[in-house]
């Protein structure tokens, strides 16, 4: 019996870029995910100081001048509820030039 030699079938990915460019409309999901990668995911509260996933639920990425530009020094390590108090206005943050050293 002859072998078969079939080929697997190829699929081209043309013009089928990973991922589209967006410019400055950048969704907060793309810009969250380059937040990560770059920064990694956030473990402390910058204003409560608060280390405890049990009592933050969840710490997230808060944008300060709420611009949303992709500029590191524009983020800020929050928990769910001050970030939330943050984007209400409710907060604020005292930033000074020396974030770096917020842990
Ligand atoms: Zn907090």
């Amino acid at each position: 019996m002859a072998k078969q030699n079939r080929k697997p079938g190829k699929i081209w990915n043309n013009g089928n870029p990973p991922h589209n460019w967006k410019g400055d409309k950048v969704s907060l999901g793309g810009l969250h995910a380059w937040l990560g990668k770059h920064l990694g995911q956030p473990n402390y509260c910058a204003y409560c100081q608060t280390t405890d996933i049990k009592k933050a639920k969840v710490f997230q990425w808060a944008n300060i001048s709420h611009t949303y530009k992709r500029d590191f020094n524009d983020f800020i390590r929050l928990c769910a509820k001050c970030h939330k108090r943050y984007d209400l206005g409710r907060l604020t943050l005292n930033i000074d030039n020396d974030k770096e050293n917020v842990l």
